[in-house]
């Protein structure tokens, strides 16, 4: 495929030790080594470099973000924090953070900045330039802090704050080591950076899901970045990718949050009258986007001779059909045993193609006039531009079965306890 950026992995960047998906869940269980794009040597203790710094913070109660005085004044509370700070993770001699020990306070500032930079250089490489903080005005860096008194991850005006969250059963669990949700939250500022901050007058229901999808899909093509995520999720499903969600012979695959939010049956009619949280409205385009990668999968497959094309046609025919993957799977099995490597780079270029063209998309559109309609169209008008239209009838397939363009968002219902990112820490500016 043409005009695929790539920008050449520094030999000398930094290795860091992160865990593709937390480390509780079985099926990543072990952490992998990954080079980040700060050349070794640059990187400070926290770590820290020229981009972002991570801290642990001693004594710091509060979150960032907007408070009441004593005596009923707001006050905006922003970065830097100026307390004590837990004993910041050391680079070995070479200036690599691959040494530090799992369960260390060390360790997990090291896996929160090592995260946070792997999600950044790999979208990065698919705009093919940096991609500045939307609050360059007032900070260089991003504050990555661990602040266990959050029940959850934001990022906002110069900060990205990570808490911890018990399970059922009581366990703590830190977002510091939650790849998909840190490296979310960079999906969050990288819009906010390209596509722009939401008028609060405006009340866009279609911007507000579309943030929640981007950021999905920035932290699922980052985690297909790991060796170990691409590779695991061929075993198990020998590259039959369309049926992750509608099998339970993948039901394993569950644990894998990025897919299976992204593997979802989601239409727009469901919210035609009326939606109250914009991570479900966000799940008919995510489920497109990750239908269109599947059908780019399948289209570069069949060029590199891996499936015949009477296989290609059966899976057009039968996508959305209930029978697909029962019919398709021992093919799937049989083809994926004679070339995993084939199957692999074929992933590979499906995913980078996938993310130029999101990121060049991305760079089309306008925080206030945005609607679903729009991002489709944005993506016809790179796939013309990258490769003279191939995946046009790709995209207005997997936007018509999402019924993105027949239906439109209704009005916005208040709902008991819902998590909006809509009114919240992550999109006040100082100026507000
Ligand atoms: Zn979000």
């Amino acid at each position: 495929m043409r005009h695929i950026k790539r920008r050449a992995v520094r030999n000398e960047g930094s290795r860091f030790l992160l865990y593709p998906q937390p480390p509780f869940l079985d099926n990543f269980a072990e952490p992998e080594i990954v080079t980040v794009s700060s050349p070794a040597g640059s990187i400070g203790p926290g770590p820290s470099d020229d981009r972002m710094y991570a801290i642990h913070p001693v004594g710091k109660e509060l979150q960032y973000g907007f408070h009441t005085s004593d005596g009923g004044e707001p006050i905006m509370y922003l970065p830097p924090w100026r307390g004590g700070i837990i004993a910041p993770a050391l680079p070995d001699e070479w200036g690599h953070f691959d040494h530090l020990t799992p369960g260390t306070p060390q360790f997990e500032t090291a896996h929160l900045f090592g995260t946070a930079r792997f999600a950044l250089d790999v979208w990065e490489r698919y705009f093919g330039r940096p991609i500045p903080w939307h609050f360059a005005d007032d900070y260089d860096r991003l504050e990555l802090s661990v602040l266990p008194t959050l029940a959850n991850a934001i990022i906002g005006w110069g900060f990205l704050e990570t808490g911890v969250v018990r399970s059922e059963e009581g366990i703590p669990r830190a977002f510091s080591m939650n790849f998909d949700v840190i490296a979310h939250e960079i999906g969050h500022a990288i819009i906010y950076s390209e596509v722009g901050l939401p008028d609060p007058e405006t009340d866009n229901a279609e911007y507000f899901g579309f943030h929640e999808s981007a950021a999905d899909l920035v932290a699922l093509l980052a985690s297909l970045n790991f060796d170990s995520v691409i590779d695991t999720v061929l075993r198990r499903t020998s590259g039959n990718l369309y049926t992750v969600n509608k099998l339970t012979r993948f039901a394993e695959l569950g644990d894998h949050e990025q897919i299976r939010l992204a593997a979802n049956d989601r239409v727009m009619s469901e919210f035609a009258s009326g939606w109250s949280d914009e991570h479900h409205l966000a799940q008919p385009l995510t489920g497109a986007m990750f239908d269109i990668l599947v059908d780019i999968f399948h289209e570069n497959l069949l060029d590199r001779g891996l499936i015949p094309p009477e296989m290609e046609d059966l899976s057009d025919r039968l996508e959305g059909d209930p029978d697909y993957g029962a019919v398709l799977q021992d093919d799937f099995d049989v083809l994926f045993a004679q070339n995993p490597d084939g199957f692999k780079m074929a992933l590979l270029d499906a995913r980078d193609f996938m993310g130029t063209m999101l990121a060049d998309a991305w760079r089309l559109l306008r925080a206030d006039t945005l609607t679903y309609v729009g991002v489709g169209e944005a993506l016809k008008t790179i796939d013309g531009q990258m490769t003279g239209g191939r995946f046009r009838r790709i995209i207005e397939g997997n936007f018509r079965i999402r019924e993105i363009g027949r239906f439109i968002p209704g009005p916005r219902k208040p709902k008991k306890g819902a998590v909006s990112h809509v009114y919240s820490a992550r999109t006040m500016v100082p100026q507000d």
